[in-house]
């Protein structure tokens, strides 16, 4: 009997806010000292009281809007109980019964589309750090923010479940709610993963593999969960519902504890916080100048970017939005797209180089030379990479491709007086009678010498075709 499988992910995203979900702390502590950006308010000292962070709801509008959802107006927090050394509350402040995401769908590079359930605002839990005999806390983390993104169970392969996480790490940071920075765990993945026999209606018994900080691992962990569950189905025994941990170094899932259910944690509306209402005109306001987002530039660039590379572009905001706003004429965005490319396949310039993008005026007039064959294609990506040098900042791209000496040579007269100069030359006689009894290659040799004569200016299919016409005359 074959078996489908089925997944869910659930994804923790880190909000960049300035500071803390209900605190005036610093919400960054890249850098800093364990315990250091720490308030009472958010290890509830008794009578510390939290207070909303307006800018977190600014984000998570602009969150949900990424993902085509529903921003509901009224929403509100919740407490959920747990005991747990890394959160002093005892709780974690949530929103249970009413999330500020509503529905929606993202949609995948294929075109598959992956239905949002809801997604919720909630404080993040501090770190637990082990050795041997004892642990220690760090609370800098206690209560970052962050929106929990729920999936409905529409993925149904490893690779859909890869490309899903990471079309919301892009869909985060073009939203710009996140430095989206996977290595610090700025984005969390839980997945659930269950298998049906491939007529049933109904899902499996599901294990969840939580904490999964790269799409890869996401990748790995599905596909052994397919074929661990396979095997147990298999052998006519039944999966266990319950929560497995992810090695990246075996590229194994393990058991953890068998899943707690909704009512373990004691849901309770957070007496501490109002109802959250938001008026039309306010999410109207968040979304004024909300920017275009992968699905939209798939759409924009379609038959003019190919797929695959307009794929690893996207993974760069900055990039796609000048992109965007350069001329609409294939050739152009052809060009630069490819230039952007082949620089960011080339993976350690990458950074570098995506910090201080060329303005749009100088990348058109690189496109118009290109164009017009005055740069060959070595140099109009010799020129390309110069533009990112901070002092050539607004300057004209027609005097920095003049400086670097790397213009080439259109006008007519002028090669057509190199190519006599160079068949004027002793040395060049052989070559020509050669030519002239049908040896085509020798062409080659003297294109060449076209170049040389002209400091390598000259274009050298224009000057091959100067050549043959003066030698079949
Ligand atoms: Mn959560």
């Amino acid at each position: 009997m074959k078996y489908f499988p089925t997944i869910g992910i659930e994804c923790h995203v880190q909000l960049s806010t300035k500071t803390k979900l209900f605190s005036e702390v610093d919400n960054d502590a890249r850098g800093k000292e364990p315990n250091s950006c720490v308030s009472p308010i958010d290890y509830a000292l008794p009578g510390m009281l939290p207070r909303l962070n307006g800018e977190a709801i600014k984000f998570a509008v602009r969150a949900g809007k990424a993902m085509n959802c529903e921003i509901n107006k009224s929403s509100r927090f919740d407490r959920k109980h747990y005991f747990y050394p890394d959160s002093p509350k005892g709780y974690q402040i949530t929103q249970f019964y009413h999330p500020i995401i509503g529905a929606g769908f993202v949609e995948l590079p294929s075109g598959e589309k992956v239905r949002i359930e809801h997604a919720h605002l909630e404080g993040d839990a501090g770190k637990l750090t082990h050795f041997g005999s004892y642990s220690l806390v760090d609370l800098n983390r206690v209560d970052t923010p962050l929106i929990e993104i729920v999936s409905m169970p529409d993925i149904h392969s490893a690779k859909a479940a890869h490309d899903y996480c990471k079309e919301l790490w892009r869909l985060m940071r073009y939203a710009k709610v996140t430095h989206g920075d996977l290595y610090n765990g700025n984005m969390r993945f839980d997945v659930n993963v269950s298998l049906a026999p491939e007529d049933s209606d109904e899902l499996g018994t599901r294990a969840e593999v939580k904490n999964l900080n790269s799409f890869r691992s996401v990748e790995r962990a599905v596909e052994y969960e397919i074929k661990r569950q396979t095997k147990i189905l298999e052998a006519g025994e039944r999966v266990i519902q319950e929560t497995r941990g992810w090695s990246d170094a075996t590229g194994e899932t393990t058991g953890q504890r068998s899943k707690e259910e909704a009512k373990d944690y004691r849901y309770m509306p957070e007496p501490d916080l109002p109802p959250v209402n938001l008026s039309a005109e306010f999410i109207d306001e968040q979304l004024a100048d909300f920017p275009l987002m992968p699905a939209d530039y798939r759409e924009k660039f379609k038959g003019i970017i190919a797929e695959d590379t307009l794929e690893v572009l996207l993974d760069y905001p900055e990039l796609m939005k000048k992109l965007g706003e350069l001329p609409t004429d294939p050739t152009t965005i052809k060009l630069v797209s490819n230039l952007f490319a082949s620089v960011l396949l080339a993976e350690e310039k990458s950074a570098e180089y995506l910090n201080d993008l060329p303005d749009k005026k100088q990348l058109s007039e690189l496109a118009e030379m290109n164009e017009k064959k005055e740069l060959s294609s070595t140099a109009t990506k010799e020129v390309f990479l110069r533009l990112f040098d901070p002092q050539m900042k607004g300057k004209d791209t027609k005097a920095i491709a003049k400086e670097l000496g790397v213009i080439q040579e259109n006008d007519l007269g002028a090669l057509e007086a190199i190519v006599d100069m160079v068949l004027a030359k002793p040395e060049t006689k052989k070559a020509q009678d050669d030519f002239k009894n049908g040896e085509e290659k020798v062409i080659g040799f003297l294109v060449g010498q076209v170049m040389k004569e002209s400091k390598g200016k000259a274009n050298p299919s224009v000057a091959q075709q100067i050549l043959r016409e003066k030698l079949t005359k």
